[in-house]
């Protein structure tokens, strides 16, 4: 994939007390600064329509975390942690990061890496039970690691840590700085997958299938635990075919270490009212993935499937599964 190189990069002052700050600031001495006063509020930003959407991911902005509260969490980890980075370079049509319009699905890296780090690892060493930290779900951590290496630096810096771990999903294949890492087992990678024809038509700027097969199947010899996201499921005319031809494909190229142990999760995709404006304006051509006929509001201008539409879907995907990963768990399906 083609390495992400800022237009611009808006800056609040105080990253520069901080190695990583400095670092960043270094590496893109050529581009154009702005000096911002707020991550969290560029007033110019919020001034732009929804059709400069993909134009404004095309700027980084750097900044510190302020707030570190942990979320719990039941489905693969303990708790949800915010981390080092927030939004994305990419634009999946669906992206449950793209919250009120276009003010914050735009590239955030946060540079008090130090600070987010040793929390995790204070609260991992406190609990009586063994933790597991989701420290991926305000972005794509193998993405920002293309432009941080924070991924490289934070599993180095949590392997020798007592207890606890960590995992992240992501959409990209740039795995190869962290395959060399002695992480100890600490660490679970959960791709995402779906069929070449959505993530062409509906995934902008993330990794081909292709690719990201062959990333699970690389990470996997490299030792890491590995987990495969189906999602999000999307009801296209023709899904059958589209995800019976994606599992299919999965069972013939993940290898056999992959298939021992590898364990799915599968979610079917909402969306919502703020998705439709901007996509309608931002990607005129593209595909509308709203579908009345199919879909039912859930409150607040969400949307998600109709549940005796799911209920089909699901019980699809469950026979399929069963005859191509008769061993594989299904953690859930939502
Ligand atoms: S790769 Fe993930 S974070 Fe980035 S736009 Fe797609 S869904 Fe959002």
């Amino acid at each position: 994939m083609k390495i992400f190189k800022p237009e611009s990069i808006y800056y609040e002052k105080q990253i520069l007390d901080y190695p990583l700050g400095k670092e960043l600031m270094e590496k893109y001495k050529d581009v154009p600064k702005i000096e911002i006063e707020n991550h969290n509020n560029i007033e110019e930003m919020r001034k732009k329509e929804n059709k400069e959407f993909a134009n404004m991911k095309r700027n980084l902005i750097i900044g510190t975390r302020k707030t570190h509260k942990f979320v719990e969490n039941h489905k693969t980890s303990d708790y949800l942690v915010p981390y080092t980075s927030s939004g994305c370079t990419a634009a999946c049509m669906y992206c449950y990061l793209v919250c009120n319009y276009n003010k914050c699905a735009y590239l955030r890296l946060f540079v008090n890496r130090e600070q987010m780090l040793e929390k995790i690892i204070k609260t991992a060493n406190k609990a009586e039970k063994e933790l597991t930290f989701e420290i991926g779900s305000n972005s794509d951590l193998i993405l920002e690691n293309t432009i941080t290496n924070n991924l490289v630096w934070t599993i180095e810096n949590f392997k020798d840590t007592n207890k606890g771990f960590l995992t992240f999903p992501t959409k990209f294949d740039m795995v190869d700085s962290i395959l060399p890492l002695d992480h100890k087992g600490k660490v679970t990678i959960r791709m995402s997958v779906n069929p070449e024809e959505i993530i062409n038509r509906v995934e902008f700027g993330t990794s081909r299938l292709q690719g990201r097969i062959e990333a699970i199947n690389k990470l996997k010899e490299a030792g890491y635990k590995v987990g495969i996201l189906i999602a999000p499921v999307i009801l296209v005319d023709n899904w059958k075919e589209l995800y019976l031809e994606l599992i299919k494909k999965l069972s013939n190229e993940l290898s056999q270490k992959v298939k021992k142990d590898a364990f799915f999760e599968i979610i079917f995709m909402t969306y919502s009212f703020v998705h439709t404006k901007i996509n309608e304006e931002a990607f005129p051509n593209a595909i509308n993935l709203y579908n009345k006929e199919l879909m039912t509001g859930r409150g607040k201008g969400k949307y998600m499937y109709k549940s005796d539409i799911r209920k089909e879907g699901e019980i699809f995907l469950r026979e399929q599964m069963h005859k191509y990963f008769p061993n594989n768990t299904i953690e859930y399906i939502v």
